[in-house]
């Protein structure tokens, strides 16, 4: 089967979240079963790819947009003899300080919707995969302009949350058709919905967990559009994405002081040590280190820690943060780091290796999200036998197991936090809970081996409904 996956970030070439590790892991998953897949990124000035393998320019595609053309470079590396990668080149949108959040990103992402359209025109494959917003209009291109052999669309969501929503002058420039803008269509109370052509138009939907694909028919998770997500509920299905064991696996990871196994677990605790000594905190073997690796907005529960730190500060732990986000969090943060310089670590930045110290030297990771479509955090976490706290959200909800295979928690408030911490805590000073929990978390199957048949199923049944 030939698969186009569709995606505004790719790991290892560029990353911001979760969707970045999906897109780089699941070629590799689902060309071991046999598929020959093709990814399509934008060409950012951020990839670097001389770092990588060679590139061959492929050739210049007109990509027909509002009243004109406008032109994309072709770009493609092979990473392997069935996965390869289309990088879509244009100066003006692409080579900038950052990926995202620019006025005109809706813009730069249906320019982006177009090009891999084009691109999918010369590659034709069965499946085209599409994800999140940047390239929902995807679908609605081939719904009404697909002029090749017949091609299945599915749409994954992996973040309800944005959904591109702009004015109607870009449903002009995207090209749809005008009976495409009315509230069955893109339409949403008078402006261009991005996200709702990947909704309304793909063969399927599918959200990367169970309890999210649930969730997201709910108003409280639905952001708006839960009534039409329950309109296609006999086409949406949830797939719980795996973790790259290439990349998050402390038995090889080239960024640990010291690499374990379950079978070596007492190594972690060099780990640990390397760890604290790196970010200037005294080792000690009977303080439990409780971190938070992740994007400092509302939806990954930064409010309620900030809430709890002063309580969580008369509990013997060390707390250590890495992440970026809004400016008013670094600011708070911030000064929880100067009042206790002892206690608590405070990394305002993206940093895959210290994400990396994180997981292999903590002994339990934070997770309190409002909302969690599935959340890798957790999963990596388990591989390093570093046990999860987190809300019972999404997915969440669905890898974690209170006293099992973590802590759950479910009142978004900071009380429930701390009581879950609380628990951690007790678990932390029995060794023998303690040893047997990590044990069995590093034992837990999140290969991408899983996840990567249930899509498969997913294109059959869309090949086969055509
Ligand atoms: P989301 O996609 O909503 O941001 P996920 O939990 O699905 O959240 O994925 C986040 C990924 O990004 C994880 O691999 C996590 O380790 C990584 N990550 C998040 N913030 C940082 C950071 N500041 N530095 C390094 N890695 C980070």
């Amino acid at each position: 089967m030939k698969v186009l996956i569709v995606a505004s970030e790719v790991n290892p070439f560029v990353k911001v979240g979760g969707l970045a590790d999906v897109a780089g892991a699941l070629p590799k998953a689902l060309a071991n079963l046999g598929c020959e897949v093709s990814i399509v990124m934008p060409m950012y000035r951020q990839i670097n790819l001389a770092e990588y393998e060679v590139y061959e320019f492929i050739k210049t595609l007109d990509v027909p947009l509002g009243y004109g053309n406008e032109t994309a470079s072709i770009k493609r590396v092979s990473l392997s003899k069935d996965i390869h990668l289309y990088l879509i080149d244009n100066g003006a949108y692409f080579q900038r300080e950052a990926l995202y959040n620019f006025p005109d990103d809706p813009r730069r992402f249906i320019f982006f919707s177009k090009a891999s359209f084009e691109l999918a025109k010369i590659l034709e494959p069965d499946i085209i995969h599409c994800n999140d917003w940047h390239t929902a209009l995807v679908p609605g291109y081939v719904k009404y302009y697909w002029d090749k052999k017949q091609v299945g669309t599915l749409f994954s969501i992996h973040n309800l949350a944005y959904q591109g929503l702009c004015e109607r002058d870009m449903f002009i420039y995207s090209g749809l058709p005008e009976v495409a803008f009315n509230p069955e269509g893109v339409e949403f109370y008078g402006k261009f919905n991005i996200m709702k052509s990947g909704i309304v138009y793909s063969d399927m939907i599918n959200t990367v967990s169970p309890t999210y694909a649930e969730e997201i028919k709910t108003p409280e998770f639905g952001c708006g559009l839960d009534g039409l997500l329950r309109s296609r509920s006999d086409v949406l299905v949830g797939i719980l994405n795996g973790i790259d064991e290439d990349e998050f696996n402390p038995q090889i990871d080239r960024y640990l002081p010291v690499r374990f196994s379950v079978d070596s677990l007492e190594k972690k605790e060099e780990n640990k040590r390397f760890l604290l000594s790196e970010l200037g905190l005294i080792y000690d073997r009977n303080i439990p280190v409780v971190s938070f690796i992740g994007r400092l907005w509302e939806q990954k529960g930064i409010d309620i820690i900030l809430q709890a730190i002063p309580e969580l500060m008369s509990r013997n732990i060390y707390l250590i943060i890495l992440g970026t986000g809004s400016e008013y969090y670094h600011q708070v943060l911030s000064q929880f780091k100067e009042q206790y310089p002892d206690k608590v670590s405070v990394n305002l930045k993206f940093d895959n290796r210290l994400a990396h110290l994180i997981y292999g030297g903590s002994d339990f990771l934070l997770m309190p999200s409002r909302f969690e479509p599935c959340g890798l955090g957790q999963m990596i976490a388990m591989k390093y036998g570093t046990i999860p706290i987190v809300r019972g959200v999404g997915g969440l909800k669905d890898t974690v197991r209170e006293n099992d295979t973590g802590f759950v928690f479910f009142d978004y408030t900071y009380n429930a936090l701390i009581e879950s911490v609380d628990r951690a805590i007790n678990l932390y000073n029995d060794r023998d809970r303690l040893e047997k929990m990590r044990k069995r978390i590093m034992l837990e199957d999140y290969s991408w081996g899983n996840s990567a048949k249930k899509y498969l199923d997913v294109y059959d049944r869309i090949l086969k409904k055509r």
